[in-house]
């Protein structure tokens, strides 16, 4: 049972050998490559039990199939040109559009048209890269404003001309999962700007199927390659949703007749010193498991509400699910419910125990209510998070977790997102918050960073805050003030937070870097991008108080100067470095009082904002010069996609009472 993986280099010399009786044939494979998870249909892992049963292998292919010294010997998806699927070019109609596929697809995409291309985990869209109307275009039909596209496009050499690639990240382009990596944009590359507008990094991966590599090549350099779905709905896989769905967004659809039975995201990381941060861990990685503690009883844990990703545990595997998406869809749910019987009977784990998070409205939470006749047990959020990052460290005991998030709900019903937590698997305490505020008009506040910019300097200003001479300001009419006032004055339609994804998000809007976001995290993703080119000459002041509820890291004084810095017109970039260091350097103080009470001195890294990895590096950094022993995530995301990690660990060591 293992992850899809991608063209091995033998394949890949007989794809292009004109000599090989597989020369140019989209569906080549052997024993060390090709498709898996995602056509396979039950266990155990042999052709019947695939999506490839209805292909019955010629002459040829079965004397390879049976012969022990063959690279094909008992490779599954085995199949050629005379007895294996077929592609085909489609019009939005279903009628054949062309009889020659490739060079159909290929024509259009160099005409500007967009392409529907059924890779391995399910459809893309494909269109040119490097023409801005043709891009521009793919956004209006996906209703996808901002949000950046991944490209791909086949050698690392035509990598390097887009993006600053180092050796470590050439590495995990080329492995065998082939996942999108966050790389930085080369300057005065000819990608048109659409592509990741506002943004200083591409995603960028290499083919991860042989028809990838027929599609790229001679005639085109590169070309966008974006989940096939609507809004945030799960990726589209099967054939005739695909032809249904995207009928007003593909004008041509590359497809074939291998069908996909598990669809699969494709996986998203950066690179963090020699490891990579997975920002979603789907397609190549599942369902390989991740080594854990031993856990006393099966666990199904459901995980959060966005970036939604399952577990199911025993013994001392977890494995986690592809990516799901945003929990707020019908379909997303039914994915939720598909992706967990497959993984049952992928697994043969059943679960004991059921474990979701502690927020009463979460549709995970919801769903784990419907499922009847199972004990739960209800995890606190940012304890997921800790134990998610202890469990793929194998750690045990007790240790520090600074766990810095968007939202989640706290043990006390407020919005945690800043936390300082001291505890293992069986239980934590709070012992230190980031100091909270307003979200000025709730869920808006999220979105909307200039909100999140006025919350900040009314603390710090008052009634006097629309005096300021700020640009993020300068758009607030009259009327909306007065409502900003009473809300921040009252706590009207305005919960408190401590959440450190909304900090950030209140510096971008300071700043005026972003005040009004088209994407989740798209705030804190341009402001890291600032800081990477800035200058920290010396660290903004802070404060750790005592409060009712574990420590407070005060950043008052910390914004009090970059108000003053940004008035006096030092450069962003500089302002938005110093910010990330003196966070890091306060973190480490509030760490090192913790320590000192408490003994212990292993700090696990977790949550959304470790996505930042300028923030990761900093606070990494400060700890271990302060001699602390800190863990980070490898295996699964910090982000909520790795929640359901915490959370299985958490409930398989748990005394449920049923
Ligand atoms: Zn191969
Ligand atoms: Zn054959
Ligand atoms: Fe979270």
């Amino acid at each position: 049972m293992s992850p899809d993986c991608d063209v091995c280099p033998d394949c890949l010399k007989e794809l292009f050998d004109p000599l090989d009786r597989r020369f140019r044939y989209p569906f080549i494979n052997c024993t060390n490559c090709g498709p898996r998870y995602s056509i396979i249909i039950d266990t155990p892992y042999d052709r019947p039990n695939t999506t490839m049963s209805d292909f019955l292998m010629c002459r040829e292919c079965r004397k390879e199939y049976e012969d022990p010294s063959d690279r094909r010997f008992h490779a599954q998806p085995i199949a050629c040109p005379v007895c294996g699927p077929r592609l085909k070019l489609l019009g939005s109609d279903g009628a054949i559009a062309d009889p020659d596929p490739l060079a159909g697809a290929i024509a259009a995409l160099q005409q500007g048209m967009i392409v529907a291309v059924k890779g391995i985990g399910g459809y893309h869209l494909a269109v040119d890269p490097f023409n801005s109307m043709a891009v521009r275009e793919l956004r209006k039909r996906k209703k996808r404003d901002e949000k950046p596209f991944a490209i791909m496009t086949d050698t690392l050499r035509r990598v390097e001309d887009l993006a600053h690639v180092s050796p470590i990240e050439a590495r995990f382009l080329s492995g065998p999962e082939r996942p999108v990596l966050l790389l930085r944009r080369r300057d005065g590359n000819d990608i048109a700007r659409e592509v990741a507008p506002g943004n200083d990094y591409l995603g960028i991966m290499l083919p991860s199927s042989p028809l990838h590599y027929l599609l790229l090549g001679a005639s085109l350099r590169a070309v966008v390659m974006t989940s096939a779905n609507l809004s945030d709905d799960p990726i589209l896989y099967r054939d005739e949703d695909a032809l249904k769905e995207l009928s007003g967004v593909a004008d041509l659809f590359l497809t074939h007749d291998r069908a996909i039975n598990a669809p699969c995201d494709d996986s998203v990381i950066r690179v963090f010193h020699t490891h990579p941060l997975m920002m979603r861990r789907s397609r190549g990685y599942v369902p390989r498991p991740v080594q854990i503690p031993s856990i006393a009883r099966d666990v199904l844990a459901l995980g959060g509400e966005l970036k939604a990703a399952i577990c199911l545990a025993g013994g001392e595997q977890g494995f986690m699910s592809r990516h799901i998406g945003d929990l707020k869809s019908p379909a997303t749910m039914r994915s939720i419910e598909g992706t967990i019987s497959e993984l049952k009977k992928l697994t043969g784990i059943t679960e004991g125990v059921v474990a979701h998070d502690f927020h009463p409205d979460y549709h995970s939470t919801l769903l784990a209510g419907s499922l009847t006749g199972l004990p739960k047990v209800a995890v606190q959020h940012h304890h997921a998070h800790m134990a998610s990052c202890m469990a793929e460290n194998r750690l045990e005991g007790e240790v520090i977790g600074i766990i810095f998030d968007g939202a989640g709900y706290g043990s006390d019903g407020s919005i945690w997102g800043g936390e300082f937590l001291v505890g293992g698997y069986s239980g934590f305490r709070r012992a230190g918050h980031l100091r909270e505020m307003r979200l000025p008009g709730g869920d808006a506040a999220a979105r909307e960073p200039y909100r999140m910019a006025i919350s900040l300097l009314y603390q710090l200003y008052g009634d006097a805050v629309f005096d300021l001479p700020l640009d993020v300001l300068r758009g607030v009419g009259k009327e909306e003030q007065k409502i900003f006032l009473q809300m921040l004055e009252k706590g009207i339609n305005s919960p408190v937070t401590s959440s450190c994804g909304r900090l950030f998000d209140a510096v971008a809007g300071v700043l005026d870097i972003r005040g009004k976001m088209s994407y989740e995290g798209q705030a804190a993703i341009e402001l890291e991008g600032e800081a990477e080119r800035g200058i920290c000459e010396a660290l903004y002041d802070f404060g750790v108080l005592p409060g009712n509820d574990g420590l407070i890291l005060d950043w008052l004084p910390m914004m009090r100067s970059v108000v003053d810095d940004h008035r006096a017109g030092r450069m962003r970039p500089d302002i938005a470095a110093t910010f990330h260091r003196s966070l890091a350097f306060a973190a480490a103080a509030v760490c090192r009082e913790i320590r000192s009470e408490s003994g212990f001195d292993r700090v696990v890294l977790s949550g959304g904002s470790f996505q930042n990895r300028l923030l990761s590096e900093e606070i990494l950094t400060q700890l271990e010069a302060d001699g602390f022993r800190v863990f980070t995530h490898r295996l699964v995301p910090p982000n909520d996609g790795g929640l359901a990690l915490g959370q299985a660990m958490i409930a398989g060591r748990s005394q449920v009472c049923v």
